[in-house]
Order: C-alpha cells, then structure tokens, then sequence
C-alpha cells in the first residue's frame, strides 16, 4: 500500500484555505499554505499549515510552483485560484492538482456553463440579450464581477439606460448579461462526487451574507427611496440553513444530472468530481432557478469545519468538505487509484 507520508496537501491562504489544511491534517497529511506577504496571520494563528511559503503576489505562484512539485504536494483549488491566477493560468499548473481543469473553463464562462445546466434539465433565469426586451425586474451581471460586487437592477429599458450610466468609465463595462430577478430565497447547495466511490454526497447547504441586499429590510421602503439606497450583493460572509427535508430528493436529483452532463463536456475530460455547488432561488411555488455553478469547493462550506447536519447522518465523525477531499486523495493514494483524483 501506497502511504501518504509520501504526499502533501497545499493551498493558496485565503477563501477555504483554513478548512482544507485542517481537513487534510485530520486525515494525517502533512500541509502547506502558500500566502502573500501581510495575510499571514490567520494561518500562524490556527495551526493548521506545517509550512508556511510567503510570496509577494498570488500572481508569483509559478515562482514556487517548483518546489511544490519537488515535495510531491498536492494542489486543491480553491475560489482564489480562479480569482487571482484565472482560469487558463490553472490549466497551466504542472503540480498535482485534485480536479478536472477543464471543468474551470465550463464555470468561468457564463454561456457555457448555462449550456451545461440546460443540458443537465436545471431551470434557469431567462436572459435578455438586449436592454430593450427589459419587461420585469431583472439583475445585470458583468463579466467577471468578483463576489457580486458591481451588479444592479432594472425593472424596465429606461431604467436600464439610467443606472448603466454609473459603470461608463468602468473596464469591462460594455461586458455584461441581463438576467431576470427570480424573487425568492437564496439556497447554495454543496455536494461531493467521488470517483472513487462513484456516489453524489450532499455536504451542507448556506446561503449568502450579502452587502447591502442583506442589510436594507432594516431601512423602511420610504428611507430607501428618500436617501436613495440601491441594492447591491458584495458578499461579505455566509449563514447554515437546513432545507424542508421534502426538497431533498429533488437535490439529490440535479446534482446528480449536473455530475453526468460534465461528462459530455468537451475540454473536461473525466468531468466533474470532488466538491461543487450549485447555486440558485427557491421562488414561492419551489421552483429552483439557477443562476450559477462552482466546479470547486465554495466558501459557504466554511459554516461546516467541525460537519454539518447531513454529514453528520452520514459519517457519525466531524466531516468538513475540507476533510472529505482530503479522504478521497488518501483513498485514491491507498488503493493506488492516484490518477482518478488529479486533473
Ligand atoms: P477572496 O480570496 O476572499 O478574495 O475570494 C476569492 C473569490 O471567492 C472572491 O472573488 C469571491 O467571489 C469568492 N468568495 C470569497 N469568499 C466567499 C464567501 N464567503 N462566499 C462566497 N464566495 C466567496
Ligand atoms: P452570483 O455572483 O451570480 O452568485 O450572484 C450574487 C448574488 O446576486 C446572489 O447571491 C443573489 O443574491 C443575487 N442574484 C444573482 N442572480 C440572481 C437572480 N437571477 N435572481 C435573484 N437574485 C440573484
């Protein structure tokens, strides 16, 4: 038998970074994290990285990325991988790397992972390719906005034309989707697919902590109107539902269709694996509309470092999506299956 003693688990600190170093050492890894100067602190203070690498920029990955290959660690992308070094610099990590790439591509890009969902049978918000055909609320989404931040509503062409005047001078301004507001309640639903297994686990469930959408109920509607409040969606942390246990199988249902439809992707040979999240709202006839998907693991499972009510069912142990990485590599690497958790 193969022994991890001969592996290490490294990530970028920031985003989950602290779950998934936890996670690994819970599972007997040795760990690295990889920082940028001045952002040290929290992965000092929670002892979870056995050795701390600092660089100026996650931008200077590369620069390190030698050494990592040398101590025989592996990567786990997380959402600052795809922030910070985008999604064709990860196609160009030659350290092991837990994930599809591929499938990297299929996330980023608005249109292709809409085909995806399409294919997979998920409802999806409908899309106004003009300002024009505006008939209900709807929120406008620029490209490769960070987090939320930067998106605005409409209700009709003219108030589109108003708004959009605020984001002239701003780059990328002319890159955008329209995209009808579903008025509900926001559900994120994080899974786990093994392929090692060959079974859909679903992990926990969040929902987002949004600036300001989350903080204006606290204003009267006459306020907002006065003092001219609009809404926006930086996220800024997140909070654990549960979900009616009667929506269940229907969650099982689209993560399952969602794993099999990556299989058919082109560039993403091997499909989707690991940790994703599929991420929508709930309108009052439980109809589930999807406005995106991560093809990695998401912060919301931050909630979940010690397990969540439905890892708890399943494992009787504190399970984290940090763990549970973690355990399918020690399985792979035990059962000398490495190639099926790298991509
Ligand atoms: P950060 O390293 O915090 O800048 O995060 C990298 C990216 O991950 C951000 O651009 C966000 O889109 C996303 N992200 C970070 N934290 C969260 C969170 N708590 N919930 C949802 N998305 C997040
Ligand atoms: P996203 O960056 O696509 O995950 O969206 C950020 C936030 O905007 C979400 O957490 C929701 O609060 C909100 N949002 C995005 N798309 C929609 C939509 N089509 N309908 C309602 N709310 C949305």
């Amino acid at each position: 038998m193969t022994s991890i003693k001969n592996y290490k688990i490294v990530t970028l600190g920031s985003h989950t970074a602290l779950q998934i170093l936890k996670g690994a050492k819970d599972e007997g890894f040795a760990t690295i994290c990889v920082c940028e100067k001045g952002r040290v602190r929290p992965y000092k203070s929670f002892p979870v990285a056995d050795q701390i690498i600092e660089i100026d920029s996650f931008k200077d990955f590369f620069k390190i990325e030698q050494s990592l290959i040398d101590q025989n660690a592996i990567i786990i992308p997380h959402g600052s991988f795809v922030a910070y070094l985008g999604p064709d610099k990860v196609k160009n990590i030659k350290a092991m790397h837990y994930g599809t790439k591929g499938i990297l591509e299929w996330e980023a890009d608005r249109t292709k992972s809409r085909k995806w969902l399409l294919d997979a049978g998920i409802k999806l918000p409908k899309i106004f390719k003009t300002p024009e055909e505006i008939d209900r609320p709807v929120i406008i989404k620029f490209h490769g906005a960070r987090g939320g931040k930067g998106y605005f509503l409409a209700n009709t062409p003219k108030e589109f034309h108003e708004r959009y005047k605020a984001y002239k001078d701003v780059e990328g301004h002319s890159d955008y989707v329209i995209q009808e507001y579903i008025v509900g309640v926001p559900v994120y639903i994080h899974y786990f697919y093994s392929r090692l297994t060959g079974e859909l686990e679903l992990m926990s469930f969040d929902k987002r902590y949004e600036s300001n959408a989350d903080s204006i109920g606290r204003v009267a509607a006459k306020d907002q109107v006065d003092v001219g409040i609009r809404t926006t969606y930086t996220i800024t942390g997140n909070v654990p539902i549960v979900l009616r246990e009667s929506l269940l199988p229907y969650v099982f249902e689209i993560g399952e269709s969602v794993v099999k439809t990556s299989q058919t992707l082109k560039g993403a040979e091997g499909g989707l694996f690991g940790p994703f999240c599929i991420e929508g709202v709930f309108d009052p006839e439980l109809n589930y509309f999807v406005f995106e998907i991560s093809a990695r693991i998401v912060a919301g499972t931050n909630l979940y470092t010690d397990g969540s009510p439905y890892t708890w069912l399943r494992y009787n142990e504190p399970m984290s999506t940090g763990r549970r990485i973690a355990r399918d590599i020690k399985m792979a690497i035990e059962s000398n299956q490495i190639e099926k958790v790298l991509g």
